[in-house]
């Protein structure tokens, strides 16, 4: 077992006897909360350092002399939009991880009709799929029960898992299940793509988690953050399987 840290107040006993009463608290959580916290601060701000650093060598390799040179100069340009636009992704990821962190077990609770919900994410990402021929199927059992919960934060839910099964597929399928389960809704978003290796399952969920091929790929490592804590702030669970090169399986119990 993990060793405990303990806080002690030593308090000497006045009188003829003397002696000292020590007082133990035990604050290991605090201080893994702490450490959490201080690690989730560094990463951060390494990732947004990345492309700024980025940024400014290129404006500076302008300024000396690029902007003369149209082709590089246009090619430096759209270096810079694209960096631009990894900032903006990931000040809007932490943002989001934040206030769903903080307003953790505090959702909205109503009636979350699913069909909607899984609808408006499957169009978002219609002509994505359709680009990169992915099929995008969609299976729900006839009399689902709403869920309880934050239609918004539902519908992020479906984006994010859509964004990596279509990220990470080539030419195939992407089925989104539910089913009516005891006491709640059971959905599975498969894909028949690239995979997980095993070696990396278990950190997926960890904030700024990246694969090796996500890193040509785009993304915050923040996605998957983001769907765990709105799975289990409705009082869900969430699991996932894969295998290399055959396609991953997310599947969640959403409490109705
Ligand atoms: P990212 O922004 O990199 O997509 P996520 O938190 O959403 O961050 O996912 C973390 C990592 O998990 C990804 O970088 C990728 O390696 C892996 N991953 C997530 N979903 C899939 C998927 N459907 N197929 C293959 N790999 C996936």
């Amino acid at each position: 077992p993990e060793p405990r840290i303990f806080r002690v107040h030593l308090t000497p006993l006045r009188g003829p006897q003397g002696g000292v009463v020590a007082l133990f608290r035990d604050i290991t959580e605090r201080r893994q909360l702490e450490q959490m916290r201080t690690e989730f601060v560094a990463n951060a701000s390494h990732e947004l350092r990345t492309p700024l650093t980025s940024i400014r060598g290129f404006i500076e390799a302008l300024r000396d002399g690029a902007i003369n040179e149209p082709e590089t100069a246009r090619r430096f340009l759209g270096i810079i939009e694209e960096e631009t636009d990894r900032l903006t992704e990931l000040v809007d990821d932490l943002l989001k991880l934040a206030t769903i962190e903080e307003r953790r077990n505090m959702f909205g609770r109503l009636p979350v009709e699913l069909p909607g919900v899984v609808q408006r994410a499957v169009d978002t990402f219609a002509s994505r799929a359709r680009q990169k021929g992915v099929a995008l199927r969609v299976e729900l059992a006839d009399g689902l029960p709403p869920v309880i919960g934050d239609q918004k934060l539902l519908t992020q839910m479906f984006i994010n898992l859509l964004d990596n099964a279509v990220k990470f597929t080539e030419k195939g399928e992407i089925t989104i299940r539910a089913a009516a389960a005891e006491g709640g809704v059971e959905v599975e978003v498969l894909d028949t793509g690239a995979g997980i290796a095993p070696e990396h399952l278990p950190r997926i969920f960890e904030r700024f988690f990246r694969g090796d091929k996500a890193r040509t790929q785009g993304g915050t490592g923040l996605g998957l953050a983001i769907v765990k804590h709105i799975v289990e702030g409705h009082g869900g669970r969430i699991r996932v399987m894969s295998k290399p090169g055959k396609g991953t399986t997310f599947s969640m119990f959403l409490p109705a």
